[in-house]
């Protein structure tokens, strides 16, 4: 049974219609990317899911519960979680502040003090600067901080929106690494990203969102790999 369904949504704020007909099929265990055109939509369709947005029609599926009207919060307790774009940090709070805001739902803090300690073993960066303010961390590290205060949610599914914004070519590796560990131990992963071609070599699945609706879908190696998709869809 998928963890996640997306049937056929569409969204937008207010009068403004972005999607019209997006579908998505999340396999537990499995990396799934969502790639396509600025502006076309994917971050909308996130915020959706998430329940930051109502579904205008369609509707999202959870473990087999139709959640199309739960809010952000509940869905977050039930371990649908969001990376937000742009970090979203409290920037005036500490590195290790702000992984404590992440396990502020009831089902996470149980398992905060094992969760920080695999989020520090991931992150040995973030466990030396723990007491540094995360408005004063580099770039990268903030980044570090938003996919390691994901994590302590404790997250069935954790979606990712744009990893490798602003990021050097290095750090962006590395932190594509560290999905790819997460991925072995079980963890549902959910990536937007700008970065098509990194996208496609890391996840299994891949989603091609164009004209506000999912126009193409497959394998990502198969993504990857056809000329016309290529052309026609990823800009490559
Ligand atoms: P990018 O890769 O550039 O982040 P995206 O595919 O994630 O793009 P969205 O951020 O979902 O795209 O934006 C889709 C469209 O929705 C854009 O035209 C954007 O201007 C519009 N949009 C985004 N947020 C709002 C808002 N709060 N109110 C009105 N329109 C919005």
């Amino acid at each position: 049974m998928p963890i996640l369904e997306v049937r056929e949504v569409a969204s937008g704020y207010g009068d403004v219609q972005i999607l019209w007909n997006a579908s998505m099929v999340l396999e537990p265990g499995r990396m799934t990317c969502l790639v396509g055109a600025n502006g076309v939509g994917k971050t909308t369709l996130l915020r959706t899911v998430m329940g930051q947005l109502k579904p205008m029609s369609g509707s999202i599926w959870f473990e087999g519960r139709d959640v199309s009207r739960v809010p952000a919060y509940t869905k977050a307790a039930l371990g649908l979680v969001l990376v937000p774009e742009g970090r979203q940090l409290f920037t005036d709070m500490t590195v290790l502040e702000n992984l404590e805001m992440g396990a502020s739902n009831p089902h996470a803090r149980p398992a905060l003090k094992r969760n920080l300690a695999r989020v520090f073993e991931m992150f040995p960066r973030l466990h030396e600067r723990m007491h540094q303010k995360s408005g004063t961390l580099s770039g990268g590290e903030q980044q570090m901080v938003a996919v390691a205060r994901g994590l302590m949610a404790d997250p069935k599914v954790l979606m990712i929106d744009e990893l490798s914004l602003g990021l050097s070519p290095v750090l962006t590796v590395q932190l594509f690494q560290n999905l790819k560990q997460l991925k072995q131990t079980g963890l549902t992963i959910l990536l937007v990203e700008q970065n098509v071609q990194m996208a496609l070599a890391v996840s299994d699945y891949g989603y091609v969102l164009a004209q506000g609706r999912t126009e193409l879908e497959g394998p990502s190696r198969q993504l990857a790999s056809d000329h016309h998709v290529r052309s026609a869809y990823l800009g490559l």
